[in-house]
């Protein structure tokens, strides 16, 4: 039997005029996800997406769990393909479902006439659907309002498709649609989760990370590799910017007060960062904080963070808490990875007693004795790329 995969658009069937840009960035995201797993042809048709195997042995469960990490997406399912025909409609349910059907008590038929030439109905489709796998499995029963299982039947372009379950898409927007921006990448819990969030609305992401060796070790330059893998199982190749960043922490440690310590290196961050993202057209930057989690993400302090840049600075986190921050990062493969204790560029440097209420006159003040424009120009030239997948 003749199998492929059904995709659901998601948000983007509103799109309007759009729609047509989004749903081919959207293939061309499937196509990268899926065809290191064989070769496929893919079409589409009335929001919907065809994901046919060339050959035989396509490995379905591992294609569909990809799908399920792709955004754009409403629902997918993987279906039997069947002639726009009623007989061979009625044989490949019966054969097809069976073993679906084996595992339930209940179950109900429901059917899409999506092409207005089929000769039947939707009920009758249901109807008569419904009585040919009765009368195969002799333990089942209709339930219409609680099944255990609901059987599809779409009558569409290309043929007659059958499935017995529809997973839920990742939702969102394809990444790509929404343009570009720079995630602030740490080794803590809260970036990756805000990366993932923004490629959810149809971002393509570079990631931006400050090292200070020797103050952190190599382990954590790869925890955030790590972390940004699991990412690009949703967004796609990320290119990293590695920044080193010792030069300019010593500098704050020698020139400036320790209670500034914190936003002083956030500023600088920012700064470089927005060269960095420049360089690769990104409009914008993104970090992981959320309003009053630390010292440095009070609103005076996020305040004077946001003016060292003249990017918008997305903030998808901010008025998360961390449970619920921590429930994404475990969905989506991260917390593991970002609870392994490897030192940060941040907790290196960490005040006694960090400031929560600077102001801008304070900052400028105590960043005076900072040469900051050559020590900005030293670390983006000591930057280095690399890309990850
Ligand atoms: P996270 O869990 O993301 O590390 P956090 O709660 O530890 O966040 P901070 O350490 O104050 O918060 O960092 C706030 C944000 O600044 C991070 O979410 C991240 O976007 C950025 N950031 C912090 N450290 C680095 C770093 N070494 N390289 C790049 N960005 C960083
Ligand atoms: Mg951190």
């Amino acid at each position: 039997m003749k199998e492929i995969i059904l995709i659901k658009n998601g948000e983007l069937a509103l799109k309007g005029l759009n729609r047509t840009t989004f749903e081919e960035i959207l293939i061309k995201n499937l196509r990268r996800r899926l065809t290191p797993l064989g070769e496929i042809e893919i079409r589409r048709a009335q929001s919907t997406i065809y994901i046919e195997p060339v050959a035989d042995g396509f490995p379905f469960e591992e294609a569909l769990d990809r799908v399920g990490r792709v955004f754009g997406i409403a629902a997918y399912s993987r279906a039997c393909v069947a002639e726009k025909d009623m007989g061979d409609i009625l044989q490949k349910s019966a054969d097809y479902l069976k073993p679906m059907l084996a595992k339930v008590k209940t179950f109900k038929v429901e059917a899409k006439r999506a092409d207005k030439q089929f000769p039947h109905p939707s009920p009758e489709i249901c109807r008569e659907v419904g009585g040919a796998l009765l009368a195969a499995n002799g333990h089942l029963k209709v339930d219409v309002h609680n099944p255990d299982l609901t059987v599809m039947v779409e009558v569409r372009d290309f043929g007659a498709y059958i499935h017995g379950e529809q997973r839920t898409g990742a939702g969102g927007l394809p990444v790509g649609t929404a343009g570009r921006a720079a995630i602030l990448i740490s080794g803590g819990i809260d970036s990756p989760v805000a990366a993932w969030m923004m490629a959810k609305r149809g971002l393509s992401l570079n990631a931006i990370h400050f090292a200070s060796p020797p103050y952190t070790s190599p382990r954590a330059e790869q925890k955030v590799r790590d972390l940004l893998a699991r990412v690009a199982r949703y967004s796609g190749t990320i290119r990293l910017a590695i920044v080193p960043f010792t030069e300019i922490q010593e500098e704050i440690g020698k020139h400036c007060p320790e209670d500034f310590f914190t936003l002083i290196m956030r500023r600088m961050m920012m700064q470089v960062a927005t060269r960095l993202a420049k360089d690769r057209n990104c409009p914008a930057l993104i970090t992981g904080e959320s309003l009053g989690q630390v010292a440095s993400q009070t609103l005076p302090a996020l305040a004077v963070t946001d003016v060292a840049t003249d990017l918008p600075v997305l903030r998808p986190l901010i008025g998360m808490d961390k449970e619920e921050i921590i429930e994404i990062s475990r969905k989506i493969d991260t917390f593991d990875i970002s609870i392994q204790p490897f030192e940060d560029c941040c907790t290196v440097f960490t005040p006694r007693h960090p400031k929560t209420r600077p102001t801008l006159e304070q900052c400028l003040a105590t960043e005076a004795g900072l040469d900051k424009e050559p020590l900005i120009e030293r670390a983006v030239a000591g930057t280095e790329f690399s890309y990850i997948d």
